[in-house]
């Protein structure tokens, strides 16, 4: 195929409510489709490997924009290279490598792919650094045409149970047409996570603590969201409306789809793999986002065979791919070294379950009323054939996660992250003889208690030695980087967070008027 050709994809959503042609930039501003949907693209564009091995010439930003025109994103050429430019680039310095997500040997047969080198430290970056672009330019494009749902500028808010508040942060400061509002669980995220946010920067970002537990903190923004009458006046007054940039946005899920073209390419170039030769890709999931993106990079004709999906006990989605059924009607929430992997409904599955039942809505429409009338919902047999096809599942128990973090570090020389632990387990486990490569979703300086747990043999919420319960999160990851020789420097945008100036420190009540007085007064200031 012609790589820049420019064809422009049309979407479509998962439960086949919407009829008009809608095109990349409406997907990314409409975020869900109406009837509680996702939008799919009509295409799929398919690379042959040709195709695929004349990207590893181009720069990490190049191959972005490449694998976006094939996409058909409507447009112009010049607005997504300095878009992806902008977000990847070399000069943005946004991310602490050229290559972007660098891939590196563990064994004979395994790799990691790093997605922890933006500014803050966890995956959320590659796709957080790039959509907010891409949304201020599609609200720029879509007014040009004087289509209605960009008259508006958008405020975002975001409950965060402490990663993606940060990214998104980072993600959209001083982005046009945007601005953000980050509510979190005071007291109930890490220390280091609480100085993220509160040193962040840009004039269009406000923090606040809410009083609470995350799922209180979820409550009270979804009830804000909803509120019709709220939404109005906010129009009125301030030409704004919501939006929730959250991971269910095709824009969020695309730009990931490029670092797995991106990592086999690295393969090839370093020996790994021969061109054409399929890798097997295991994926640390909770919201099934970051796994999708590998199945989509598969269909694009990039040689991945076999997708694994890791969990940690919250362990609803390997339930689901070995069974068929999906089903939270027993299951508790269970509070894990691996928090981002926490979860019991995990939205972006829709998209695959779209995908494997040969596009059809009305299945999805079925599962979707039962899973939230019923609380579980059963596959087809021919869409559970489809599932078994491509996926694998296991999953770790948190007294393993925490083990394999010393295991690794003994038998590779390498510090993990535990949600990267219960990847490199589950990827020993099922893979089999292609080269499996490893997602690695967060730096383990994040997590500095639990890696230093799996280190020294301490168990899960059990307490550290006094000398180091006293320190602070900064001054552990110190101990950590001085005392363990492969967990290499403490990189520098987690460590100069310590004398950052904090800019935010509010903390509200949790409740649905709490949380829209906070909105007002952000407005007025
Ligand atoms: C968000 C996140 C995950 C889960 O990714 P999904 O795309 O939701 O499956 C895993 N690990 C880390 C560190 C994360 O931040």
């Amino acid at each position: 195929m012609e790589l820049t050709s420019k064809y422009v994809n049309t979407y479509i959503d998962t439960r086949g409510v919407v009829e008009e042609r809608l095109s990349f930039t409406q997907a990314v501003v409409k975020g869900l489709a109406p009837g509680g949907g996702l939008f799919v693209p009509k295409v799929i564009p398919r690379f042959s490997l040709d195709d695929l091995i004349s990207l590893s010439s181009l720069s990490y930003a190049g191959k972005a924009a490449t694998i976006f025109k094939a996409f058909g994103v409507d447009l112009p050429a010049q607005t997504i290279d300095g878009c992806m430019e902008d977000a990847y680039g070399l000069a943005s310095a946004n991310f602490s490598v050229p290559e972007v997500t660098p891939v590196k040997r563990l064994d004979t047969n395994t790799y990691i792919l790093e997605l922890f080198c933006g500014p803050t430290l966890a995956f959320k970056d590659l796709a957080l650094q790039c959509m907010p672009r891409f949304f201020s330019a599609s609200i720029d494009a879509l007014r040009a045409q004087g289509a209605p749902e960009a008259k508006e500028d958008f405020l975002i808010l975001v409950a965060t149970s402490g990663d993606t508040g940060k990214a998104a942060l980072e993600g959209f400061a001083n982005r046009e047409h945007t601005s953000i509002i980050v509510y979190y669980p005071h007291g109930g995220v890490s220390d280091l996570q609480q100085a993220q946010m509160l040193a962040s920067e840009g004039n269009n970002v406000q923090v606040y603590g809410l009083h609470g537990n995350f799922d209180d903190c979820q409550t009270a923004v979804k009830q804000v969201f909803s509120d019709e009458a709220f939404a109005q006046e906010l129009a009125a007054a301030h030409k704004l409306r919501f939006s929730s940039a959250n991971s269910i946005n095709w824009g969020r899920l695309l730009p990931q789809v490029v670092y797995y073209v991106n990592a086999y390419l690295q393969m090839v170039a370093s020996g790994a793999v021969q061109a054409g030769e399929p890798i097997d890709v295991c994926v640390p999931t909770g919201n099934f986002g970051n796994i999708l993106a590998a199945y989509y990079a598969a269909e694009m004709g990039t040689p991945i065979e076999r997708l694994l999906c890791a969990s940690n006990v919250n362990r609803v989605l390997t339930d689901f791919i070995n069974t068929g059924v999906y089903d939270i009607t027993d299951r508790s929430f269970v509070t894990t070294p691996s928090p981002s992997m926490d979860i019991l409904v995990s939205s972006n599955l829709e998209r695959q379950l779209f995908e494997l039942n040969g596009r059809n809505p009305e299945l999805v429409c079925q599962w979707m009323r039962a899973l939230g009338e019923e609380k579980r919902f059963t596959v087809d047999k021919q869409t559970f054939k489809a599932l078994r096809g491509r996926f694998s599942a296991d999953w770790v128990s948190i007294d393993e996660s925490l083990e394999t973090i010393r295991e690794v570090y003994d038998a590779c020389n390498y510090l993990l992250d535990p949600h990267t632990a219960v990847g490199y387990k589950v990827a020993q486990r099922l893979s089999g003889s292609n080269p499996v490569l490893i997602a690695a979703t967060a730096h383990w300086c994040k997590f500095g208690g639990d890696v230093y747990r799996g280190l020294a043999g301490i168990k899960a919420h059990e307490a550290l030695p006094k000398e180091l319960a006293q320190l602070s999160g900064f001054a552990l990851n110190r101990y950590i980087a001085e005392n363990y020789q492969y967990a290499g420097e403490v990189p520098w945008r987690m460590a100069e967070l310590e004398s950052r100036e904090q800019r935010f420190g509010e903390v509200c009540n949790t409740d649905a008027s709490a949380v829209k007085e906070s909105i007002v007064s952000f407005l007025q200031a």
